[in-house]
């Protein structure tokens, strides 16, 4: 078939493959927005996905934002949602499933916090699970030296060092949490590794990789990572809805993690070309002798989601 081919998705295979999922998952920034404009034609498509019964899921690297901020930000910008008031949650950022993550980990712990270098709505979501989160927002360095870093207190009872977007890191900050994690038992949590954050200007910052790759060579230890292409950021969707990943589609414009997260779940996948990833980064996979670039290809790709339209219409 067309497995890894990355084969342009045309309105007949478009309605084929539509036919045989039942459920597709969405990267957020890249797929259906970029910043705070919708992709040209994408509510429409999602309309005509839900009209269709297809089961839709939004699966973001973003830790900066909850699960609620998401939903509204997905109504705001005219995705819709779910119409039940009871209906199942849909999105699945690693704010949201880095909760997940310590309240199965840290269940054992009467009242566990966590150190989070991230924002508050990391600490919200955090909160929600019953882990206090401490140290969020700006963390002047203490003293002039290394002596009088190094005696800056600690909080007690911190069980887990939480790394996502922070526009606060500093030396300060890393230097706390590497005092935590020589603490026994103390767990070490990245959201993402996205190495670079695109702009919608086409400029970019320094992503959320970046400041876990700083704590983990402080700390001289790996971090576990929440988002994709990590399997766990998938088991937290497959748990809340039960797919069966022969019927489900991954749609996402990274290469490097979005679609490296279906084709390790075994998901079918498209790339869509709004947002990072290019028809010559695919090439450039395809072509290498490295298996696991060779694992970043799509089975299809599309120029914008707004190409499913014609396959849904009629
Ligand atoms: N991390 C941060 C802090 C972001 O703001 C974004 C996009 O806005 C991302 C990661 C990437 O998100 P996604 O996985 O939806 O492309
Ligand atoms: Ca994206």
């Amino acid at each position: 078939g067309d497995k890894g081919r990355c084969v342009r998705l045309s309105a007949e295979r478009a309605r084929a493959l539509l036919a045989d999922v039942d459920t597709l998952l969405f990267d957020c920034d890249g797929v259906l927005w970029r910043g705070e404009t919708a992709v040209p034609g994408a509510p429409e498509v999602l309309t005509a996905l839900r009209a269709r019964g297809k089961r839709l899921g939004f699966v973001t690297n973003n830790s900066s934002k909850t699960r609620q901020a998401y939903a509204d930000k997905l109504r705001r910008l005219g995705f819709g949602g779910p119409d039940a008031p009871d209906a199942r949650p849909e999105v699945f950022g690693t704010a949201y499933c880095a909760a997940l993550y310590l309240r199965r980990h840290l269940a054992s712990a009467p009242a566990p916090k966590a150190y989070v270098l991230g924002s508050a709505a990391l600490a919200a979501e955090l909160q929600a699970v019953g882990v206090a989160a401490v140290g969020v927002g700006p963390e002047p360095l203490p003293g002039d030296g290394p002596a009088a870093w190094l005696s800056a207190p600690l909080e007690p009872d911190v069980r887990a060092v939480v790394v996502g977007f922070d526009p606060h890191f500093s030396y300060a900050k890393l230097t706390k949490a590497v005092r935590y994690l020589q603490q026994p038992g103390c767990l070490l949590v990245g959201t993402n590794m996205d190495n670079r954050l695109p702009l919608e200007n086409g400029g970019f910052v320094a992503g959320t990789g970046c400041l876990v790759r700083a704590v983990e060579m402080a700390a001289q230890r790996q971090a576990d990572i929440i988002g994709k292409p990590s399997r766990f950021i998938f088991d937290c969707v497959s748990q809340e809805y039960g797919i069966d990943p022969e019927r489900t589609v991954m749609v996402g414009d990274r290469l490097d993690t979005d679609i490296l997260l279906g084709v390790t779940c075994g998901l079918k996948t498209i790339l869509t070309l709004t947002g990072v990833s290019t028809l010559g980064d695919v090439k450039n996979n395809q072509e290498s002798d490295c298996l696991s670039k060779k694992k970043m290809v799509p089975d299809f790709y599309v120029d914008s989601i707004a190409d499913l339209l014609p396959a849904l219409q009629g």
